[in-house]
Order: structure tokens, then sequence, then C-alpha cells
């Protein structure tokens, strides 16, 4: 079936995630010390960086007392670590401490993004960017790389991809009602929550929008785990946009689905009439 409608993440898929988030990590880190009364963390904080990544099915973003996302991003990777310093946090800080400083990210897009997103603007498909991080701030990030095509970029911010948690605005879909629990990849040591309920209503809001369905929708992102499970469980086409630190098991779980994996964002662009 022709892929109709195309939806991208956005950090790490259109980012270089690691330039992006140099400044979010230094405020991060001042922001946690200062939650847990600490004057200051480096060294609690690399301690807990290596125990993560030693570990990465053991560690990682919790809500809701899940494990939702590995520690695949500097973003997730930060998240890990407050959640490994102290368990107790309670989520409403864990989102927090996230949103509050995603404001100090700069702007680095990856090389090719702009032609990537001129030429979805300017293809025979719906295209959206659907992303955990503030419209606001990633519109204005859209607007300084001013791609042609821009106004034909469709956005859902706050999408909040790790909420294990019935949707809200599609109360009662049977395509929810329809999903497992949880998802299994081999050689994942730990189960994938698939029930993200909040991540599924942006996904059906844009089926709504557009009059298309999981068959002919092409989901882009750089976190399986966030960005692909849900998706794949509900039978969209997929591409994972991995970089240096993407893990086997996310390339392994996005080919079960019979999806794709590249370094080059500019292979999205085979993969649409
Ligand atoms: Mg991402």
């Amino acid at each position: 079936m022709p892929i109709r409608t195309v939806i991208l993440d956005f950090d790490g898929t259109c980012t270089d995630v690691e330039r992006e988030a140099e400044g979010f990590l230094v405020r991060y880190k001042q922001d946690l010390a200062r939650v847990l009364g600490r004057g200051e963390l480096e060294a609690d904080w690399a301690a807990a960086e290596s125990a993560v990544l030693a570990a990465p099915a053991r560690h990682g973003m919790v809500i809701g007392g899940h494990l939702v996302a590995p520690p695949v991003d500097p973003y997730l990777l930060a998240t890990s670590i407050s959640a490994l310093l102290e368990p107790e946090l309670p989520d409403a800080e864990t989102e927090r401490l996230f949103k509050e400083n995603y404001r100090f990210t700069t702007t680095a897009f990856k090389p090719e993004t702009r032609e990537v997103v001129e030429a979805l603007a300017a293809a025979d498909v719906a295209f959206y960017i659907v992303t955990n991080s503030d419209p606001a701030t990633v519109s204005g990030k859209l607007d300084s790389l001013a791609p042609a095509g821009r106004a034909s970029i469709r956005l859902h911010g706050d999408a909040r991809k790790f909420l294990v948690a019935e949707p809200v605005v599609h109360p009662g879909s049977a395509r929810f009602a329809a999903l497992a629990a949880s998802h299994t990849v081999k050689g994942w040591e730990r189960p994938i929550h698939t029930r993200r309920g909040h991540y599924f209503d942006a996904l059906e809001s844009i089926w709504a929008e557009t009059g298309t369905s999981p068959a002919d929708t092409l989901v882009v992102g750089d976190v399986f785990e966030l960005d692909l499970a849900l998706p794949g469980v509900l039978g969209c086409r997929l591409h994972l946009a991995s970089g240096p630190r993407t893990l086997d098991y996310e390339r392994v779980g996005t080919a079960a689905f019979g999806g794709t994996h590249g370094n080059d964002l500019r292979e999205v662009l085979r993969l649409i009439p």
C-alpha cells in the first residue's frame, strides 16, 4: 500500500541531539541538584551515568512506575540518571525537569534535514511532526530552518509518548482496546509497554484528519521504544533513524515489523511515492 501519511519524530530524528543538548545537560544537572538538595552532583552523576550505560535494559525513563524508554539520547540519559539517583522522584518532577530545561537546547539540525523536510513537504503525502517536546520551541526551530513548504508541516507537540495510560481524546477506541499490554523484542530482557494512550491520541487524530490509516502511514523515529513500538503494533510502516547510541534491539525490533533503519535521514525519501 503506498504511503499517504508521514510522521516524523523531531529530537534526534531531525536534529543532531548530541550538539543540541549541551546547554540542556548543564541546566538539567543544576536543576536536579537543587531538587535533590545538593550543592553539586558531578561525582554522583558520573557514577550513575556509567551504571546506566553499562546496563541499558535495566535503566531508563521511569513514568507511572514503568520503565518506558531506554537511555539512548542525552535527554533520556539525563532522565534515567534522575531515576537512579532518586527512585522516588514524582512523575510530575520527571516531566518538569525535561520540559523546563528543554528551553536551553540549541538548534542543531542534521545536515540532511532541510532536504528531507522540503521533499516531504512537496510530496503527495500528509506530513506531520509528532514530538514530546514543547510545540512552540519546536515550531521556532522549524522557522529558523525555514524550509520551502514550511506551512505544510503539521506539528503535534507534548505527545508524551512515554505515558502508559488510556487514551483521553479517543476513549473506548476499538483499535486501542485491541492492543496487548506489552511487546517483546528478541534479545531485549524486558517487555516494551505498548498501551501509550497519549501518543495513540495523536496518531488517531492524524488518521481522522487525513482519512488515512496505520497501513498507509510511515512513522520515522530515533528511539524504537518511544517512537515506533506502538505504531508498529498498530500496523504502520516503520523507519528507525539510527545513530551512534542506537541499541541492537532497536534495529531488531524495527525489522521485526518489516521496518528499515539507517543513519542518513534521506533514506526516508526512498519509502514514499
Ligand atoms: Mg527523538
